[in-house]
C-alpha cells in the first residue's frame, strides 16, 4: 500500500467502512509509515470530537480542507 492509497481510504476507515484485509494492509503501512499514522490518529481525533458535539456529518469543507492538507504535507515528506 502507498500513502496515496491510504489516503484515498482515509474516509472509509474513519467510517468503518473496509473490508479486514484491507483494514490489515492499512496497518502494515502505518507500522511503515509514520506520517500516515499521524494523519490517521488525527483525522480520527477530529471527527471523535466532531461526534461528541453530536454533529454526526463532517462539514463538506472541513473534509475538504483536511484533505488539502494531507496532501499537501504527504507531497513534501512522503
Ligand atoms: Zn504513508
Amino acid at each position: 500500500m502507498t500513502c496515496t492509497e491510504f489516503l484515498q481510504l482515509l474516509d472509509d476507515l474513519i467510517d468503518d467502512a473496509v473490508s479486514t484485509t484491507l483494514r490489515s494492509e492499512v496497518e502494515q503501512h502505518l507500522q511503515k509509515c509514520g506520517h500516515c499514522e499521524v494523519v490517521f490518529n488525527t483525522t480520527r481525533k477530529t471527527i471523535e470530537i466532531y461526534r461528541c458535539h453530536e454533529i454526526y456529518e463532517l462539514p463538506a469543507d472541513l473534509r475538504e480542507r483536511l484533505h488539502t492538507a494531507i496532501m499537501d504535507r504527504c507531497r513534501r515528506s512522503c
